[in-house]
């Protein structure tokens, strides 16, 4: 039988190989293979930069052996050889108990591989598999370039190279591989063909040859993945909704009646944008991005009143139990008598406003399931707990997903399928992703952008305190807190971890209410612990905030303790709130205007950005300090400097995707051992998406589609089938 991408790799390998490539590398067929790229080349003589290596790295090597020393140990029988190999750059120590390899003889060059550890004051491998270069009578070995494959502790970056030898060899070249490109794109484009591609990024003669094939593969992996989500985005478009048209004398107006200001431009024109939508009989599906403080809120609320007032009712998802009791809140208070229809003060043309969270004492959960399941309550403002089943919607006509990046699309299309046909959906995300990122990750919605801030805010000022450097800055730090505490206004000091019992960094709360887990710096574990809002608030209360109303928030608080003490905040009756990032996502209290984060350089970008948001939000300036003991001169001074330099929030996305690695930004799977982004850089690569989401677009709306490109399609199903896709929901 003729070699095909869907051979079995046993078959071509041989039983062993091919299990122990399934095992533990999940390659499975030929096209796995194929796709298992070179993570890097090497050449003789080049500096692999042995001194660079982390102890714990699993790498390869290519590395000369420069001496071999054998002794009997000390401290129990047998003997030791220590084999020094080098590349001119550096050297690393081999170490063999009781085993002589023969063929290890100096000036013998191979590759290395195994997991680096630490001896004294110098790095080795223990017990390292290694392949010996032969010389002529191996052709793989003679090449100018050895493919350094992303390898396991049993198949090896050199077995793996015999492999694809191996399968060239069996198929008389790759010319079985069909190429799914079309032709003409192929050309537009200026594209290798696949197998020329595949041959050239496996067994590459020059630098050139990698480049050129990783151009043409990243089109594979662009492309591919740009049309399955313009698939869903045609399947959507094509399912049956329930439209929800604009009407007047209802919700929708008492609404814009209550608004205490109005609307800016933005709001206006996403407003209509979604009343259109949701007036349709599809549903809409729709990503609203805006900076932090551009007002979402509303804007949601007036598409939930729209829905309310054609008789369907509107879900509102957040991702902590503090997030929604003030949803809730201000959305009851925003609706005055028409949130309360059914109560004695409650006017009956209105509905009623109900809030379902994990922490609802059984009795008040089961009112409210009932509210929702007789359609009684026409606005549900809830966490988790909504998805849960016995929620049951009497006519779900809109999710709204607030904060979307704590979330999953799982958790999306769980409150979704309580609709009785597929219900609107808006997702809502404050943390601006780079344009890549929106289109790759949320490929399957429309996106809309509130870029604007409603006019009349004071700003924030911002500035890094770098104790190490300035320790007098701390000091004057608390005094500006006090100046504004004593002008009326008020302020969050936010610490990465609670304290007490909790050690190192994983300070996470019950998962309804994590906390963002602080970012870990990598290899920098011999820091101090994080500072601790307990031990902070203590110290602030008896040293410079001495006098001030100050009270603690975070996870470990019992939903009601927290939603009563977010209460008094709210209320003024709290002067300083010391939090952990509990209070990072849409917490709005307009009068609060100093963020003081305390360790700063222990959170991300991103993060930074949600927290000063928070102390954005009124007519008043805001101040945030971003205190930390990391040297201006540091890269980790200068990201937060940058931090401190803008409020441009998709400038500071572009910032923490570089400082980040791309994968956390996908979600975990990317991480793993396989992924589908495999050459395809979010960050570098942005005009190749973005001419690949278009060419995609086109293809599926012109002819029969995808019908037309057999090999496309195989692709395609290949992915939305492939559980390991499951990184774009985990975004
Ligand atoms: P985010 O987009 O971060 O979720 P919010 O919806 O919480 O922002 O709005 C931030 C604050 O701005 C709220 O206090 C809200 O009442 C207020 N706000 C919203 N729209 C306007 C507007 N057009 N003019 C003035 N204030 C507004
Ligand atoms: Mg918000």
């Amino acid at each position: 039988m003729p070699v095909t991408l869907d051979t079995d790799l046993a078959r071509v390998l041989g039983a062993k190989t091919g299990k122990a490539m399934a095992e533990s590398l999940e390659l499975y067929r030929v096209r796995d293979l194929l796709r298992h790229y070179p993570r890097r080349y090497a050449t003789r003589g080049e500096m692999t930069r042995l001194d660079d290596l982390q102890v714990g790295d699993r790498v390869t090597v290519l590395a000369q052996v420069r001496r071999v020393v054998s002794r009997k140990m000390r401290s129990r029988p047998g003997t030791l050889t220590e084999v020094t190999v080098g590349d001119g750059a550096g050297e690393m120590q081999l170490v063999f108990f009781n085993r002589r390899h023969g063929q290890l003889q100096q000036g013998a060059w191979g590759l290395f591989a195994g997991t680096v550890g630490q001896y004294r004051n110098s790095k080795q491998f223990a017990h390292p598999d290694f392949h010996l270069i032969t010389g002529d009578d191996d052709e793989d070995w003679a090449r100018a370039l050895i493919p350094i494959y992303p390898a396991s502790k049993d198949v090896s970056s050199w077995v793996i190279q015999k492999s694809v030898r191996l399968l060239l060899d069996a198929s008389g070249g790759f010319g079985f591989v069909e190429d799914p490109l079309p032709e003409d794109l192929r050309t537009r484009h200026g594209l290798l063909s696949l197998p020329a591609a595949l041959l050239d990024i496996h067994r590459p003669t020059t630098a050139d040859d990698v480049e050129r094939a990783g151009e043409r593969l990243k089109w594979d992996e662009a492309l591919i993945l740009q049309l399955v989500l313009a698939a869903r985005r045609r399947a959507a478009a094509l399912e049956p909704g329930t439209a929800r048209p604009r009407g007047s004398g209802g919700l929708l107006d008492a609404v814009d009646a209550a608004l205490p200001f109005s609307l800016t431009e933005g709001q206006q024109a996403v407003g209509e944008e979604l009343a259109a939508e949701l007036s349709r009989d599809h549903p809409m599906h729709r990503l609203l991005q805006g900076e932090v403080g551009s007002g979402k809120t509303v804007v949601a609320l007036r598409a939930m009143a729209q829905v309310v007032d054609a008789g369907g009712q509107a879900a509102l998802l957040a991702p902590t139990e503090v997030l929604a009791a003030q949803h809730a809140r201000s959305i009851a208070g925003m609706l005055g008598p028409l949130a309360r229809a059914g109560e004695l003060d409650g006017d009956p043309t209105g509905t009623k406003v109900v809030l379902l969270t994990g922490s609802l004492k059984a009795v008040a959960r089961r009112a409210a399931r009932a509210a929702v399941a007789d359609g009684s309550a026409g606005i549900v403002v809830g966490t988790h707990a909504l998805l849960q089943e016995g929620v049951d919607f009497a006519d779900l006509g809109l999710v709204v997903v607030d904060e979307q990046h704590r979330f999953g699309v799982e958790q999306r299309d769980a409150l979704r399928a309580k609709g009785n046909r597929p219900p609107h959906v808006l997702v809502m995300t404050a943390t601006p992703i780079p344009r890549t990122v929106a289109m790759t990750v949320y490929g399957d919605l429309e996106t809309s952008v509130l870029r604007q801030l409603p006019s009349g805010r004071g700003g924030v000022a911002s500035s890094v305190v770098p104790v190490s450097d300035k320790p007098a800055w701390l000091d004057r730090a608390w005094e500006r807190l006090r100046e504004e505490v004593a002008a009326g206004r008020q302020a969050y000091v936010v610490c990465p971890r609670i304290g007490e019992d909790d050690t190192g960094t994983a300070d996470t709360d019950a998962p309804e209410d994590a906390d963002g887990a602080p970012e870990k710096g990598g290899g920098e574990d011999d820091r101090r612990p994080p500072l601790a809002v307990l031990d902070v608030a203590e110290a602030l209360r008896e040293g410079p905030l001495a006098g001030l109303r100050i009270d603690v928030l975070h996870g470990r608080l019992t939903p009601e303790d927290k939603e009563a003490r977010m209460r008094a905040f709210a209320s003024g009756q709290t002067q300083v709130l010391v939090a952990t990032t509990v209070v990072e996502v849409g917490v709005d209290v307009p009068n609060a205007t100093v963020m003081v984060v305390m360790d700063a350089d222990r959170f991300g970008v991103s993060q930074l950005h949600q927290l000063r948001g928070r102390v954005a939000r009124g007519r008043h300036r805001g101040l945030c300090l971003l205190v930390t003991e990391a040297r201006e001169t540091t890269a980790t001074g200068q990201r937060l400097a940058a931090v401190a330099g803008t409020s441009d929030g998709f400038e500071l996305a572009r910032l923490d995707l570089e400082t980040r690695r791309e994968g956390d930004v996908l979600g975990a799977a990317q991480s793993g051992k396989r992924s589908t982004l495999r050459l395809l850089s979010l960050l570098e690569d942005e005009e190749l998406i973005a001419t690949a989401r278009a060419e995609a677009t086109e293809l599926l709306a012109t002819g029969g589609g995808l019908a037309d490109h057999p090999g496309l399609a195989a692709e395609v199903a290949a992915l939305a089938a492939d559980e390991r896709a499951t990184y774009l929901e985990k975004a």
